[in-house]
């Protein structure tokens, strides 16, 4: 029976579909995931666009989905085996141990473009997809979506602060100019930068695109500890009910040092051992990570070792995939030696922990320039030049045992300076979390991302009452 006219209005439209496809790295994935949960946990459906070895990491995601009743699926696209030269099996950046890998992985992840395709096709009306949501990594999806008519959103995982940075380094020629800086140390003024921040709105100007700004994704999860543990590399329990002991045997608030470089960063023997002796000399407590990679060799084992020795109850070294967001969310937790990974850094303003800087790689030198010179929660390491030891390239220490205790002494310190960082951080951390909850610009923002796409298409309003639609086809600024 054919429906009345009635009828097909009272009907209310299917929920959107919101089509995901992360990049494949920790610090991409695990934000892109708990994006993925708010949308189902707010009605929409959801899928999850990855390859094999990748789906086999998110069971546990997959598991928590079915149990929270949420329409979110993981959908595996076969990876790519004749990409000569990669060996089989690598289908993530963490997996990768030299720079020509790295370069073939990206080559079959573009070539994803076609089993994606094929899956988009094949999805009945009620399933057609609303909106592609795919990781800035992830520029291959551009074309698909285009020959499909299907709206894309980039995912933005780094702040507005350094695509806003970047987009006026290159209108303005900043990096003809810096290359051909005399030396990598030479430092530029990024023209167009507005002195008083609002950036956001900026971004949104200079890109000439809508743009949500979500987040922080971190505190999406609380209360739920089966999602929490399911972020990121399976937990090992023992590991982690160990490091949550440890914290809590501690009797001082704010007391304790977390160091942790994230998901990619590997540091050589020479350099490992600089922080170490740097943690050991400031004579803070500590809870250093060192990846079960670079404590492989015997003689960083038996360094370690004896490390452990020396600092009995004052220093925790955990090896290999720590519960970062238990330890920060810790309250015995009061400062991060941190690589300045964006998801890092949110996770520890979110939880209103004051950082120490290192960064190595890409964003990580922007993003330390926020959190020092703008939000004045991060005290330097004093990393001059970028060290690239993503993969472990050779390469001298960078960051010697001197810095690491005065960087950590300088975080944790009774003076007015430290005091400050900790106030301030304090203080984002309680707008952090008013920006998740009901009412609040997180919360608001990814409401009307979903009623954009309830009827397909893509809108937003801003706060002047403009009606921005947006088109997977409109002219790019660049
Ligand atoms: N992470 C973790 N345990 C570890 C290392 C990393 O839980 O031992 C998580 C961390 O909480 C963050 C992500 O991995 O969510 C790392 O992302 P980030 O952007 O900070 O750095 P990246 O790994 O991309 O360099």
């Amino acid at each position: 029976m054919a429906p009345t006219e009635d009828a097909a209005a009272a009907t209310p439209p299917p929920p959107p579909h919101f089509v995901i496809v992360p990049f494949v790295a920790q610090g991409h994935t695990i934000p892109m995931v708990d994006l993925a949960r708010l949308l189902g946990s707010r009605g929409a459906r959801v899928s999850l666009v990855t390859t094999p070895v990748n789906a086999a990491r998110l069971r546990g995601v997959a598991g928590h989905a079915t149990r929270a009743k949420l329409a979110l699926d993981i959908v595996e696209l076969p990876f790519p085996t004749d990409v000569a030269g990669l060996p089989p099996g690598i289908e993530h950046v963490d997996q990768v141990t030299n720079h020509n890998h790295c370069v073939l992985l990206f080559a079959a992840l573009r070539r994803l473009a076609e089993p994606l395709e094929a899956y988009l096709r094949s999805l009945p009306p009620p399933r057609r997809p609303s909106c592609l949501v795919s990781d800035w990594c992830n520029g291959w999806t551009a074309a698909v979506s285009a020959r499909l008519g299907i709206p894309r959103l980039f995912f933005q995982g780094p702040p507005c602060f350094y695509s806003l940075c970047d987009i006026n380094a290159v209108d303005h020629g900043l990096h003809e100019q810096t290359a051909a800086a005399r030396d990598d140390t030479e430092k530029f003024v990024v023209p167009g930068m507005p002195v008083r921040v609002e950036f956001l709105a900026c971004y949104e100007a200079v890109l000439g695109k809508p743009v949500w700004a979500l987040g922080p994704f971190c505190l999406a999860n609380r209360g739920d500890a089966e999602a929490t543990a399911s972020r990121g590399n399976a937990p090992d329990v023992a590991r982690q009910s160990a490091v949550t002991a440890w914290l809590d045997a501690m009797d001082t608030d704010d007391s304790v040092v977390f160091v942790s470089f994230g998901s990619l960063v590997r540091k050589l023997p020479n350099q490992l051992f600089e922080v170490g002796h740097g943690l050991e000399d400031s004579g803070v407590p500590f809870v250093w990570v060192v990846k079960e990679s670079e404590a492989a060799a015997p003689e960083v084992a038996e360094w370690l070792a004896a490390l452990e020795v020396r600092v009995a109850g004052r220093g925790l070294v955990v090896r290999g995939w720590a519960p970062q967001l238990a330890v920060l969310s810790h309250c015995a937790v009061g400062g991060f030696v941190t690589h300045c990974g964006w998801n890092s850094l949110l996770e520890a303003i979110a939880h209103g922990v004051p950082v120490a800087t290192w960064p190595h790689f890409a964003d990580q030198f922007l993003n330390e320039r926020l959190v020092v010179d703008v939000l004045g929660v991060g005290v330097p390491v004093g990393v001059a030049e970028a060290a690239v030891m993503m993969l472990g390239d050779e390469s001298a220490p960078v960051v010697a045992r001197e810095d690491v205790a005065r960087a950590v002494a300088a975080l944790m310190g009774d003076g007015e300076e430290a005091g400050e960082r900790r106030r301030k951080a304090k203080e984002y951390g309680e707008k952090a979390h008013r920006a998740m909850e009901k009412g609040g610009s997180s919360y608001e923002s990814l409401t009307q991302l979903i009623e954009s796409f309830r009827q397909s298409g893509g809108e937003k309003k801003t706060e002047d009452g403009t009606v921005h639609a947006w088109s997977p086809l409109k002219e790019q600024k660049k």
